[in-house]
């Protein structure tokens, strides 16, 4: 592992290494925090040094001592090698993806993955020559049937954006082994706290570090974590695309990381309150959380993730457009808009009968997705009792 800490010894808490990785008060100062590197040009002191390039930064775009600090920290806490960081989670997503296919490849892509990710394929792919089949997120070891000659790789994301189906991670791994195809996953919604990937023989994990790394929907900021196998080609795709990103947010994702690990332990103790609440109104038809006991991917999430975060969603029973809009516009505490992973609270509506093609969504009610934050859970059932008085008024 690429870190500059030489006590590892693979014993300490993942609380301690949020802490503690990337970042060495006795190279700066003694100050606690390393400084914002802003930089392009990077000197050269001999014209021999400038060829060697033996310096370890040579070029802003390359890396810098900040980005080396993020990188090496989220690394070390999500258990891969080496993790290359980008300008966004998008970005993070979209290096991963180009960084293995080539025209006349054929991919397998997850039917409930993050919408952008899936207008990467039909859009961008495509044109390169490269074809996306998207499968039933439930598919398991099944998808060895949907395997081809050009199959080149297999791309999860657990639970799924919006709908939070749980993907079985080991038994599309195996079968990612046996053909030897490679095993992408998005894993922003449990961070590298939450889930292992490397543990569970994903080759490639992406970070919207934008959301709980970040932590307070200031900056755009994303991670591309590999294991040593494909470090490799990570690197290369992020030569080649000139992936970047800045000084100011990368900073911004050192500062969150530190407190990644009490915060997540909120968002999930109050998700979890709130998705019980809910679950028990009548106005909901049903919540969609894998932390939830009753939740068809409960028994997958307990066996295989470390814990929940704050995002989950909802179908309620009415897809009355004018009660869903009282309901939600009159909302004091939950703002609405995209993205999440931040100290507040949100809510959005969305239909995933829009967007899907490899399964059929079965639910005829308005789905909303909530992302519970740091407030004082009382206040936030309070908001939303008054909502379904709205709703059903
Ligand atoms: C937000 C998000 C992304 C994209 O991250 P940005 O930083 O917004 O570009 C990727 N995957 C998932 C699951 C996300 O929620």
């Amino acid at each position: 592992m690429s870190h500059s800490d030489d006590n590892d010894t693979g014993e300490r808490r993942a609380a301690t290494e949020v802490v503690h990785r990337g970042r060495d008060p006795s190279a700066q100062h003694g100050f606690v925090n390393p400084p914002v590197y802003r930089g392009s040009t990077v000197l050269f002191p001999t014209v021999e040094e400038l060829f060697a390039r033996r310096q370890p930064y040579t070029y802003g775009r390359r890396s810098t001592p900040t980005v080396k600090a993020l990188e090496e920290a989220i690394a070390a806490i999500e258990g891969g090698a080496v993790t290359t960081l980008t300008a966004s989670g998008y970005q993070a997503v979209t290096t991963a993806i180009l960084a293995f296919v080539e025209s006349g490849d054929h991919i397998l892509m997850v039917d409930s993955v993050y919408q952008p990710t899936r207008a990467f394929c039909d859009a961008m792919l495509k044109k390169l020559g490269v074809e996306t089949e998207y499968y039933d997120p439930l598919i398991g070891q099944d998808i060895a049937r949907l395997v081809r000659p050009n199959t080149r790789l297999i791309f999860v994301e657990s639970p799924g954006s919006q709908t939070m189906e749980m993907q079985d991670i080991p038994a599309i791994a195996k079968v990612a082994q046996q053909k030897q195809l490679w095993l992408l996953m998005d894993n922003t919604w449990a961070s590298p706290l939450y889930f292992k990937p490397f543990v569970h023989g994903v080759d490639v994990s992406i970070q919207a570090a934008t959301k709980y790394i970040v932590g307070h929907a200031d900056a755009m900021l994303g991670a591309i974590t590999a294991n040593e196998r494909a470090a490799k080609y990570i690197d290369r795709a992020k030569e080649t695309l000139g992936t970047c990103p800045g000084s100011e947010e990368t900073y911004l994702g050192l500062r969150g990381l530190r407190t990644l690990d009490v915060r997540l332990e909120r968002h999930q103790k109050s998700a979890l309150e709130v998705a019980l609440w809910l679950s028990a109104r009548p106005e909901v038809a049903r919540v969609m959380y894998p932390a939830l006991p009753g939740d068809p991917g409960h028994e997958l999430w307990q066996r295989d993730f470390l814990g929940a975060t704050g995002l989950f969603s909802v179908v309620l029973k009415t897809k009355d457009a004018k009660a869903v809009a009282a309901m939600l516009d009159g909302l004091k505490l939950f703002g609405m808009g995209y993205s999440w992973g931040g100290y507040e609270s949100l809510v959005i509506p969305f239909n995933p009968k829009s967007y899907r093609t490899a399964t059929e969504w079965p639910d005829q009610g308005q789905a909303l997705r909530f992302h519970i934050g740091l407030d004082d859970v009382r206040d936030l059932l309070a908001d939303l009792e008054a909502g379904f008085t709205r709703l059903t008024g």
